[in-house]
Formats: structure tokens, C-alpha cells, sequence
């Protein structure tokens, strides 16, 4: 690297190493690989400035480069991995679930040509994702069909649509307290009209009854609708019907009833009492479930629909199941995740205090910080209120910005004036990266 002396005083900015030394510097062009040459222009530009801003030292840009362009040059993504310590198992900024390395490993394995849609036996045609359709219904025996979408979303507007503007009964009936907005904006009843269909509300914010469905059902209705209320909690005079008392209406009808139970835990735990799950909801009566798939079930972003044969089929005939296929890589994953053990947010929901105490007290001792007792969060928009009780490495307030500098980037919790640090969502095999983060920041 190479610094030229200032004579304009003692300015640090004059000393910041200028495009062409550092595009010239041997160490920035080996760690460039085969990168495009903007792409490498481009790091240089925003290392010298984060030097002008003051952020970096002068003498640490062409550092800072090198570093920069390995990692690119190494994983070809500007995503950067973020070590989770806010305690928040599905935190929606950073990607909700994280893949068991299973999954990693299936969508490694996908990544090239693959015979996703293809019989090698009889070199034809063959049902898209057939393996994964198959994981989910082994999974969920009470489904007798089984379709992945793109997410939770698209798998409710599909259902809506199939089984009612598409079957002229362009009508849903849905409770006035199951209209939820998902987050950054996007309401559910918003989506759902987007195609058409018409949303018939019944009962009122805190109480519906089975009789509020009952007289609303006529000749234009498609289907009815129950939504959980995945990220809220209305207390005191309240009630809806159950699951079980919806569908039995709908069978007295002849109405299909749709049930979006948001986070796609696809058995009952015992952890979470108050979340539907796929098979309990279907054995209610259910005729078709959606949910989504990198909330509980800890697998990647997709929408899944579980139920009635005859009516899956009718959501997958629909035009719009083309425009929300999911690709080979989802497909990949989900079925590894399916198959699996244990996912990475199913471990962290069920780690007690006593579980991450040793932990948590090796990491605070090797970083100077205080173990305090804290609670973490499911995230994600599901079991809003549950709390999950853990521990955490107390640190100076200050230490939250320069962690998020960090590599990698640590991602802790402001709470009553201090940076946490929770491992509840940190793999063990990380403890060591989060130490190493903490010190080097300490030092600096
Ligand atoms: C999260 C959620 C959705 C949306 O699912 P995505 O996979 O995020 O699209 C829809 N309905 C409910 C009840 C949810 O909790």
C-alpha cells in the first residue's frame, strides 16, 4: 500500500490512498479474483469513503478493500451473514429462518441441472417438486394434497381465488377480527381483493360467532375464511369460533373452508400453545390449509397448501399457481427440511436458561461482559407475547453500532442502556466468531 506524506497540513482525509495506487496494489488485485472490474472500482470508492467520513483510518483502506473484495470474490453476494445475538428466533430484517445444514447442502445440491420436472427412468415429464409434495404429505398425513408456492402470502391469495372468483362465487366470507396486516404495510384483505374476489366481513373486532357466518353465506360465496392472528393479541371480551365449529358449518353448506394458519408448524408444541398447526387444523375439519414455510417450520421462504385433494388440485390448475412456482432451490430445501431432524429455529425456540447458562457465561467471561437474565422473542409475526426465557451478555450501550461494523456483523438487543448479546439463536459452533467480534471491537 502506498501513502503519499501530506504537505497540507495534518488533514487525515489527505492521506486516504487515491483509485489508482489501490486498483494498481497487488494484494487489492489478487483479491479480486474474477470479479468485474466496476464491481472492484466500486469496493474502492466506498472504502475511501468511509475513510473521508471518518469511519476508517487512511492507512486501513487498502485493508479494508482486500477484505472486502475476499469475501465478495469468495461467496459472489453482497448479502453478508450476520451473527443473530438479539434473541429473536424469526427476525424478519434478517432473514427469518435459518436453514439446517441439510437444507444448505440440498440447495448446493440443486443448484445445477436437476431432474426437478424430469423421469429419468422414462425421459419424460414428471411432476414438478414430486419429492417435496411427497416429504409434506408424509409429514401432514391428514393432507391428501399438498402445493409449495412462493410464500404464505401467495398461498392464500391463490386459495381465495381458485376456490372462488374462479368458480364464480366470487364472495369469502372472513371474521372482522382476522383482517391482519403482515407487516411493512401489506394488509391481507388488501391482497386477497387484488384478484377479484369480494371479502364479505362478519361479526365485529372482538367477537364472532357461528351464526355471524352462518347468515352471511349464500349463493356468491366461494369459501370461507378463519386467519389466525398470527402478530396480535385482543384480550378480554372476545371470542370466535373454533376451528372444528367453522368447518362443520361449511359441510352443512357445501362451502370449502380456507384456513391461513400463518407460521406453518406443521404438528402441535407444546411450547406454543396458542399456534394452529396444519395437521390438528385439517383434522378439525379444515378443507384447505396455508402457511408458510421459513416462520416455524424453519425451512426458506415458500407458501404451503395442505389439504382436500380435489381442491388443491383446482389451486394448482389456477394461472396464478404458475406465477408463484417456487424454483428448484426452495423446492430443495423444504424437502431437506422436511426429512431432517431438528431445524435451527425449532433448537433455539426450545433452549431453556439452564441450557444456555454455560455459555453465556464462557462468552461474558471471555469478553469482560455481565450474564443478565432476559427474555427472547419467536419473531416473525407468530406467538406474539410469548416470552422465552434466557440470558444474555450485558455490554456498554455503545458497543451495539460498532458490532453491527464487525466481521462478521453481530446483530444484538438495546435494552435498558446496555447492548445484549442472547446465543439463544447463535450456533455453539459460533461462540467463538461472536468472541473473537466482541474483543476486536473492545481493542479498537
Ligand atoms: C406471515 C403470515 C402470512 C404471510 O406469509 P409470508 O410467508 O410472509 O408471505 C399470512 N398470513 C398469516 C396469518 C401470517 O402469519
Amino acid at each position: 500500500m502506498t501513502d503519499t506524506a501530506s504537505p497540507f497540513g495534518d488533514d487525515p482525509r489527505r492521506r486516504i490512498p487515491r483509485t489508482d495506487t489501490l486498483l494498481a496494489d497487488p494484494a487489492i488485485r489478487a483479491a479480486a479474483g474474477d470479479l468485474a472490474p466496476e464491481t472492484v472500482r466500486e469496493c474502492v470508492r466506498e472504502a475511501q469513503g468511509r475513510a473521508r467520513s471518518g469511519t476508517l483510518a487512511p492507512e486501513q483502506v487498502a485493508g479494508a478493500v482486500v477484505a472486502v473484495l475476499t469475501d465478495r470474490s469468495a461467496v459472489g453476494t453482497t448479502l453478508r451473514e450476520v451473527l443473530n445475538a438479539t434473541g429473536v428466533v424469526l427476525h424478519t430484517n434478517i432473514g427469518r429462518a435459518p436453514l439446517s445444514p441439510a437444507a444448505r447442502a440440498a440447495v448446493l445440491a440443486a443448484s445445477g441441472y436437476v431432474d426437478v420436472e424430469f423421469d429419468l427412468d422414462t425421459a419424460s415429464r414428471a411432476r414438478r417438486g414430486r419429492g417435496t409434495l411427497a416429504a409434506l404429505l408424509d409429514a401432514v398425513p391428514d393432507a391428501a394434497g399438498a402445493l409449495v408456492v412462493n410464500n404464505g402470502a401467495a398461498a392464500l391469495s391463490l386459495a381465495t381465488t381458485a376456490l372462488s372468483v374462479a368458480a364464480g362465487r366470487p364472495e369469502v366470507v372472513v371474521g372482522r377480527g382476522e383482517m391482519v396486516e403482515i407487516g411493512d404495510g401489506f394488509r391481507l384483505p388488501d391482497l386477497i381483493e387484488t384478484t377479484g374476489v369480494r371479502l364479505r366481513e362478519v361479526g365485529t373486532t372482538n367477537r364472532t360467532s357461528v351464526q355471524d357466518y352462518a347468515d352471511a353465506i349464500g349463493p356468491d360465496t366461494g369459501a370461507v375464511l378463519r386467519v389466525h392472528p398470527s402478530n396480535f393479541r385482543i384480550e378480554g371480551f372476545t371470542g370466535v369460533p373454533t376451528i372444528a365449529e367453522t368447518a362443520a358449518l361449511c359441510r352443512d353448506r357445501d362451502v370449502p373452508l380456507i384456513a391461513d394458519i400463518g407460521s406453518g408448524l406443521l404438528r402441535p408444541d407444546p411450547l406454543l400453545p396458542d399456534e394452529p398447526d396444519a395437521a390438528s387444523v385439517l383434522r378439525a375439519g379444515a378443507h384447505v390449509v396455508t402457511a408458510s414455510g421459513d416462520k416455524l417450520l424453519g425451512g426458506p421462504q415458500a407458501g404451503l397448501v395442505l389439504g382436500d385433494a380435489a381442491l388443491v388440485e383446482r389451486l394448482r390448475r389456477h394461472p396464478l399457481a404458475r406465477a408463484f412456482r417456487v424454483d428448484k432451490l426452495t423446492l430443495a430445501a423444504l424437502e431437506a427440511t422436511l426429512r431432517g431432524g431438528p431445524t435451527p429455529t425449532t433448537t433455539a425456540l426450545h433452549l431453556t436458561r439452564d441450557d444456555l447458562r454455560g455459555r453465556t457465561r464462557a462468552v461474558a467471561d471471555a469478553v469482560g461482559g455481565t450474564v443478565v437474565e432476559t427474555d427472547g422473542a419467536v419473531g416473525g409475526g407468530s406467538a406474539p407475547g410469548l416470552t422465552l426465557p434466557g440470558l444474555a451478555v450485558a455490554l456498554p450501550e455503545s458497543f451495539a453500532t460498532a458490532l453491527r461494523a464487525a466481521d462478521p456483523p453481530v446483530v444484538g438487543r438495546l435494552e435498558h442502556g446496555h447492548c445484549l448479546l442472547d446465543l439463544r439463536c447463535i450456533p455453539p459452533d459460533d461462540d467463538a466468531r461472536l468472541v473473537a467480534a466482541v474483543r476486536a471491537v473492545a481493542g479498537a
